[in-house]
C-alpha cells in the first residue's frame, strides 16, 4: 500500500512514520509512505499556496492550483507504477467522522492520498471537484490537517496484514468487533491488594472467552450504548445484556 501526504510541514511526519510499528510496517515492505510538500507545485512567483477569501473576512485560503497539481503528479507517478486510481481524502473538520469502519474501508486501497489543510482552509473547488473522501477525526478544530493525516496512517497501516507482531492484535480491538474491548491483565496475580479476576488464572478457555465477551458487552453497555444499536447480538449476549438493564433499573 502507499500513503501520499500531501502538507506544508512534512517534518511533522518525521517521528510519526520513523518509530515502532508503522517503522517496521514500511521495512517490512507493507506500507510506503510519500510525504510531499505541496508548495513545491505552486506557479505563484512569490511561492504562495494561499490568498485572500473572495467576499472578505478573516483569515487565508489555500488555492486550488497547487493542490490540483500535486494530487495529478502524485497520480501520474504511480499509475506508471502498479497503483490502481487512488482515494484522494481531504483532511477537514466538517467531514465524514473518522471511525474504525472508514479505516477497515480505507486499508483495502492500494493508495490513498491524504490532503492536509491549513490557515482558514480549502477553495470550496479542491472539494467539489478533486476529492473522494472528506474525513474529520473528530467534532474539534485543529490548526492544520496533518495531525488527522498520521491518525489516519497509523489507523490504516497497523490493519494491514503483517503490520502488527504476535504481541498486538487488531482482531479484538475496541471498535473493531463492534464493541470496546474486554480489560486485560498481567503479573503479578497479585499488585498491592488487588487481584487480577479469578477466572483468567483458571486455564479454563470457555470459562474465560465467556468472560471476556460479558466484560466487552458491560464496558459497551456503560461507556458506548449507541454502539450496541448496530451489532448483531446472540441470544446469549441479549440475556446478559438484560441482566445489565435491570440491575441498573434496581440500583
Ligand atoms: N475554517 C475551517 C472550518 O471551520 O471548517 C477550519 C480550518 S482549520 C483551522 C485548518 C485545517 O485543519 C483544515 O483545513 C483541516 O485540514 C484541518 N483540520 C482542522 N480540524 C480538523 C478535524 N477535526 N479533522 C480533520 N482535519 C481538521
Amino acid at each position: 500500500m502507499k500513503i501520499s501526504v500531501l502538507t506544508l510541514f512534512p517534518e511533522m511526519f518525521t517521528g510519526v512514520f520513523h518509530n515502532s510499528i508503522l517503522k517496521q510496517a514500511q521495512e517490512k515492505g507493507l506500507v510506503q509512505y510519500d510525504v510531499i510538500n505541496f508548495r513545491e507545485y505552486t506557479k505563484d512567483k512569490h511561492n504562495r499556496v494561499d490568498d485572500y477569501p473572495y467576499g472578505g473576512g478573516g483569515g487565508m485560503v489555500l488555492t486550488p492550483q497547487p493542490i490540483f497539481d500535486a494530487v495529478q503528479a502524485t497520480r501520474e507517478h504511480l499509475e506508471a507504477g502498479s497503483y490502481s486510481s487512488p482515494r484522494v481524502v481531504l483532511l477537514c473538520p466538517q467531514g465524514e467522522r473518522y471511525s474504525q469502519k472508514k479505516a477497515e474501508e480505507l486499508a483495502k486501497e492500494e493508495h490513498i492520498i491524504l490532503i492536509c489543510g491549513h490557515y482558514e482552509g480549502y477553495d470550496e473547488r479542491i472539494r467539489q471537484h478533486l476529492v473522494t473522501d472528506e474525513i474529520s477525526i473528530g467534532d474539534y478544530v485543529l490548526t492544520g490537517g496533518e495531525i488527522g493525516a498520521m491518525v489516519i496512517a497509523d489507523s490504516v497501516t497497523r490493519l494491514l496484514p503483517g503490520a502488527l507482531g504476535n504481541e498486538t492484535s487488531s482482531i479484538t480491538d475496541s471498535y473493531s468487533t463492534g464493541l470496546l474491548e474486554y480489560p486485560h491483565y498481567t503479573r503479578p496475580a497479585k499488585f498491592l491488594d488487588y487481584e487480577v479476576p479469578e477466572v483468567l488464572l483458571s486455564g479454563h478457555h470457555q470459562r474465560i472467552d465467556q468472560w471476556r465477551r460479558q466484560q466487552s458487552l458491560q464496558r459497551t453497555f456503560e461507556r458506548r450504548p449507541d454502539l450496541l444499536e448496530q451489532m448483531k447480538l446472540t441470544q446469549e449476549d441479549e440475556i446478559f445484556l438484560k441482566q445489565l438493564r435491570e440491575n441498573q433499573d434496581n440500583s
